[in-house]
């Protein structure tokens, strides 16, 4: 922790709003805005008649009318080698996110009238090591110290006063969580998390104080603009929607406008209307409860499987779920409350606002590193989102294969941890190994996300099969270090991995498209065997660690036989595979 002794602010940086707060003497305040709103729009712009950029509401009418001087929905890119271009400038994720963080510092300076330079941020528990780490590097690029770099649905939790050392009930802006969140010993919370643009599931377990993140899954693009934009779709249905984009963008930009307000009317009145520009005839669209439902149906569709997965991997099936918790501002969407209760058969908690639910519970975590004596009783951990592994090879009917993947810290591991794992060399007198280190759910490191390589070179000569241990240590920031040493040699090969992703290029796009080609011509290739491997694939991603073994063999089994010519022993590993998958998987829904 750093020596710095500025307070410490708990900052949601949201795909659609950001929301700043700072926890003090025993209430969590939120700061405001010029504009005294506590919610700002995360959108950036080029305002014309100032000619300067401006952030928030502002930049958010801009991006209806002149959307080619704003730049919203960037935290959807954050993490990719990309940029997004306001008028005709062009700036990274990183950077867009850094202008925001640093309006939102200047909201609490502005109240605190002292320099605030110490943070807690928020992501979405599905980002990944990349993600993660150009997150952090916004807030650093803004001026920040980040203290940690927190899961919303962890902050949602420490929000709602799951671990019932509760100062969660007391918040300058009035919401409350008190009465309604248990305070047992022992507890399994479900977090349903469905934003502006991403959509977050996570199961969690309180235990002797202890908060735990035991399974998370989402999708990194489905949230609340979906809905609208589904709306928006629904209200031109009649007309083509395509040419109107085309040729009529600012009249589009206003439908966009106003099916949000009827959206949010939608969540409270059984039914809306909505006024369609002079330009596409002024009509007006009834659009009742129902056919907004209706029309954002294959949304809600695309929410079973993140669940599905989320309590796959906390080994949970619905039933076992005490509390359901809502956060995101989309979750105020009756159809989005009847779907939960629908798939887990209970109705969520009524907790605080879920518009603010996550910085509240970043400004409680800013306290907890701050050491502040109301919150020192609460204990979070958290999960590694992502299994962490190196490639290796694997001899399967006696030849061998490079390219398989060998996770050393499991998806849903608790975190900090550090775990070892010995590997051998291949080679008689083998003088080097590079050590290639991916993150991901997939057997093959191929489809996985590649951090790195350790290279470990100048061994001393010795037989093939020789031990070497590599060590991975996980922190809560999303920092891994890798080290490896060959049994008996002092020295040790160390590596800190948390660079930035990229987009594919050059050789590793030619790589990927021979793979697909390869998948193209797959001799082996009748799509029902192409299919069980798929489905295997698949439940191996979802599969809790203990199980993966099992499936690897099958898998590999069935592989091996696809060469051959024995068409009788293709078949009955087939049917052995599937019928595996059937056990482990499940036919049904659950
Ligand atoms: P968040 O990023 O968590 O603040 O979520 C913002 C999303 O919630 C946006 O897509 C909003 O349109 C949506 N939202 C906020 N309030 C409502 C409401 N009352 N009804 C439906 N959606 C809402």
């Amino acid at each position: 922790m750093s020596t710095d002794r500025s307070p410490i602010v708990g900052i949601d940086l949201g795909t659609t709003y950001c929301a700043i707060a700072h926890y003090d003497g025993g209430k969590v305040r939120f700061f405001t805005n010029p504009l005294g709103q506590e919610l700002t729009p995360s959108v950036i712009a080029w305002d014309r008649r100032s000619q300067g950029m401006v952030v928030g509401r502002q930049a958010r009418d801009i991006l209806a009318t002149r959307p080619e001087d704003a730049a919203a929905l960037f935290k959807r890119e954050m993490g990719r080698d990309t940029t997004l271009t306001i008028g005709d400038r062009s700036f990274t994720p990183v950077e867009l996110s850094a202008w925001m963080l640093d309006a939102l510092r200047a909201d609490a300076e502005r109240a605190l009238k002292c320099a605030v330079t110490r943070c807690v941020v928020t992501v979405p528990a599905y980002f990944n090591e990349a993600q993660r780490f150009a997150t952090k590097r916004a807030a650093e690029t803004a001026g920040f110290t980040v203290e940690r770099v927190l899961n919303e649905p962890t902050a949602a939790a420490i929000a709602y006063g799951l671990h019932g050392a509760a100062p969660a009930g007391d918040t300058a802006s009035g919401d409350t969580a008190s009465g309604t969140a248990p305070t047992d010993d022992e507890k399994r919370f479900l977090v349903f998390d469905l934003g502006g643009g991403t959509f977050d599931v996570c199961v969690m377990e309180l235990f002797e104080g202890m908060l735990e993140v035991r399974g998370v899954a989402g999708e990194s693009r489905l949230g609340g603009e979906d809905f609208t934009e589904a709306l928006v779709k629904f209200a031109l249905e009649d007309r083509d929607f395509d040419q109107i984009a085309r040729e009529q963008p600012d009249d589009l930009a206003l439908v966009r406008k106003r099916a949000e307000v009827v959206k949010r009317t939608l969540s409270r009145w059984p039914r809306a209307e909505l006024l369609l520009p002079e330009g596409l005839g002024s009509d007006v669209v009834p659009v009742s409860r129902e056919a907004f439902e209706r029309a954002t149906a294959s949304l809600r569709e695309r929410m079973v499987g993140p669940c599905r997965a989320a309590l796959r991997s906390a080994g949970l099936k619905p039933d076992d779920i005490d509390e359901i918790l809502l956060v995101g501002g989309a979750t105020r969407m009756p159809g989005v409350r009847a779907f939960v209760q629908d798939v887990f058969g209970k109705a969520p908690l009524e907790g605080p606002d879920p518009d603010r639910v996550v910085a509240h519970g970043a400004a409680i975590q800013a306290a907890l590193c701050d050491d502040d004596a109301g919150v020192r009783d609460l204990v979070v951990t958290d999960v590694a989102s992502h299994s962490l592994g190196v490639e290796v090879t694997r001899e399967i009917a006696g030849k061998r294969h490079v390219g398989f993947f060998s996770p050393i810290i499991h998806r849903n591991t608790v975190i900090p941890t550090s775990k070892v794992e010995v590997y051998q060399t291949v080679h008689d007198g083998q003088r080097a190994i590079d050590l290639e280190v991916y993150e991901g759910e997939a057997r093959r490191v191929q489809d996985n996300h590649r951090l790195g390589v350790v290279e470990i070179t100048d061994l001393p000569r010795r037989a093939a099969g020789s031990d070497f241990s590599v060590r991975f240590t996980y922190d809560l920031n999303g920092i891994l270090e890798v080290e490896a040493r060959l049994s008996g040699v002092d020295r040790v090969f160390r590596q800190i991995f948390h660079r930035e992703g990229k987009i594919l290029q050059g050789d590793e796009l030619i790589r990927a498209q021979d793979r697909i080609r390869g998948l193209k011509a797959d001799p082996k290739g009748r799509p029902r065997y192409r299919d069980a491997l798929t489905r295997a694939d698949l439940l191996w991603r979802e599969l809790p660690a203990a199980q993966r073994p099992i499936l690897d063999l099958a898998i590999d089994a069935f592989e091996s036989s696809l060469g051959d010519s024995d068409t009788a022993q293709m078949e009955s590993r087939y049917e052995a595979l599937n019928q595996l998958c059937d056990q482990l998987g499940g036919k049904d829904r659950w």
